[in-house]
């Protein structure tokens, strides 16, 4: 499941519940390179040898996002890699946080501007972005523009 902007995307309802996920989910990675509220680590979910895995959470909304660069895992079965289910981690939510497609919702802006927010992040962490990646980004900043009623 991918969120508009193409990636995982996570709700939490209980103000500050998701620090304690991205502690968790960071304890259970391997060869991981934490700085405060943003890691790299080996994905799980696949044979990664370099670090593809993006884990961070952000305070202001109370979430925790997963990408892995490499392979595009999935949210589900990097937890899943490492023994977790996403029950685990959000239990009122059965699956990964998907906004709707078909219009902008206030999500799918918010998430948008969380991806566009963490653009400078990865590009530090020496992220190459794929043609995929770069689609998302582009699609963010017209989702972004469009409520902002930039044309
Ligand atoms: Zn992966």
């Amino acid at each position: 499941m991918r969120s508009s902007a193409g990636y995982p995307l996570s709700p939490c309802n209980a103000r500050g519940k998701c620090m304690a996920d991205y502690e968790l989910i960071c304890s259970k990675m391997s060869q991981l390179r934490r700085k405060g509220n943003k890691a790299m680590a080996l994905c799980p979910a696949h044979d990664d040898k370099s670090h593809s895995l993006s884990i961070l959470y952000r305070e202001a909304d109370d979430r925790v996002l997963l990408h892995c660069f490499a392979q595009d895992c999935s949210a589900e079965s990097i937890l899943k890699a490492v023994g977790l289910a996403w029950r685990d981690i959000y239990p009122q939510d059965g699956s990964p946080y998907t906004p709707k497609l078909s219009k902008h919702t206030r999500e799918q802006v918010k998430s948008a501007e969380w991806l566009l927010e963490l653009v400078p992040v990865w590009s530090r962490e020496g992220v190459a972005f794929t043609d995929k990646d770069r689609a998302d980004i582009y699609e963010a900043q017209r989702i972004v523009n469009g409520a902002r009623g930039i044309k």
